[in-house]
């Protein structure tokens, strides 16, 4: 395992009162903390960083570039990386500047990355210009895709897989929201695709497909997926009813805070699935904590919730 980022393994915890809360036995319910995955806030996104920023510094990069949503939380942790590296970062982001003032990108801007706004432009053909004029002034771009996804990306979650064994031998299942793929992607190539439920958040159409296809460079015959698209709502980043509720339900059971765009939803998924007995009373269920706390600060609702 690489420990060029942060130090491993993430802690897997009990959660004996939201487990009953959403319908099964105290013992049933395990999260694993990949929110307090270190650097520079954490989220899951350090786990897929330790592989690609590795790539990178091996290829002689000299200023890491990625891509995302205005409160993405990869792209805050890559520029996180590259200072825990010593290089330099280049943030593509969606939309324009006066449309954000919190959140992710005030740590975005405190970590000293340079932020260039795609508006309605294509995200990588705006990397891919911001590539050309690093080139052009002497310096060697390493460029980290979206979401932090990709085969290299993904090994970040077979590395989770493995802790997950030797922390929850007989776990039946493992919950966590889809974003980019390459999380559940690599949780699948090492636990088997029956065993892992992702819960769709929006952030792209068909991951499915991605996440298939990914996995079968992985590891291939891993088998059909279990991916839940249910949860989305409205949109990518929209806090539905039900996630809503499972942000509270975490917070006031377990004094767990979950994040309105990918963890909630994550949970969301789990409670619909024991309710219609898709996970059981009595099967040891690990839901993975992808972290995202600092995108809580940049939604809607942390002013709604303060205005309560
Ligand atoms: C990116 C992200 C996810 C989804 O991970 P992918 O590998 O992109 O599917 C889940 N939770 C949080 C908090 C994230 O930032």
């Amino acid at each position: 395992m690489k420990q060029l980022l942060s130090s491993w393994p993430t802690p897997l915890e009990p959660a004996p009162r939201l487990a009953e809360r959403i319908g099964l036995r105290p013992d049933d319910l395990w999260i694993k903390r990949d929110d307090l995955t270190g650097l520079g806030g954490g989220g899951n996104k350090v786990r897929k960083l330790e592989h690609t920023v590795a790539a990178a510094l091996d290829d002689g990069a000299t200023t890491l570039i990625t891509t995302g949503a205005a409160q993405s939380n990869h792209a805050r942790l890559t520029a996180a990386a590259a200072r825990r590296v010593g290089l330099d970062a280049v943030l593509v982001l969606r939309g324009d500047h006066a449309a954000v003032s919190s959140g992710n990108v005030s740590l975005d801007r405190l970590l000293g990355a340079r932020l260039v706004w795609a508006g309605d432009e294509p995200l990588d053909v705006v990397a891919a210009r911001v590539a050309d004029e690093l080139t052009a002034a002497g310096q060697r771009p390493g460029l980290i895709p979206f979401g932090g996804t990709s085969v290299v990306g993904a090994r970040g979650y077979v590395d989770c897989a493995l802790e997950l064994r030797e922390q929850a031998p007989d776990l039946v299942h493992v919950v966590v929201a889809v974003g980019s793929g390459g999380t559940m992607a690599g949780l699948v190539a090492e636990l088997g695709a029956h065993t892992v439920l992702g819960v769709d958040t929006g952030a792209m159409t068909d991951p499915g497909a991605r996440i298939t296809e990914l996995v079968e460079q992985l590891r291939p015959g891993s088998g059909e997926l279990r991916l839940r698209t249910d949860q989305v709502g409205p949109g990518y980043g929209v806090l539905t009813a039900a996630a809503r509720t499972a942000l509270e339900d975490a917070a006031r059971t377990e004094g767990l805070v979950l994040d309105p765009v990918y963890t909630a939803k994550a949970l969301a998924g789990l409670t619909a699935a024991v309710a219609e007995g898709a996970i059981r009373p009595g099967e040891r269920t690990v839901l993975v904590h992808t972290g995202g706390l600092p995108g809580l600060f940049g939604h809607a609702i942390a002013a709604e919730l303060a205005s309560l």
